[in-house]
């Protein structure tokens, strides 16, 4: 059985190696996340779907 990953940004279920650990470099992005999402913490992950959204999001302000 496929070890299933939780993505705690948008409560999806999904596969694991469509989870994503953001570098620590991108502080800017966790931050983000953060602000929506206090209980996430960088380590969980996020998935793929997400990381692009909250990266779009830095790109619209
Ligand atoms: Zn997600």
């Amino acid at each position: 059985m496929p070890e299933d990953f939780i993505c705690q940004t948008c409560d999806k279920t999904m596969s694991r190696d469509l989870s994503i650990i953001i570098p620590h470099t991108e502080t800017h992005i966790i931050d983000v996340i953060k602000r929506k999402h206090p209980e996430w913490v960088e380590t969980d992950g996020i998935c793929k779907r997400c990381y692009e959204y909250y990266k779009q999001q830095m790109r619209a302000k």
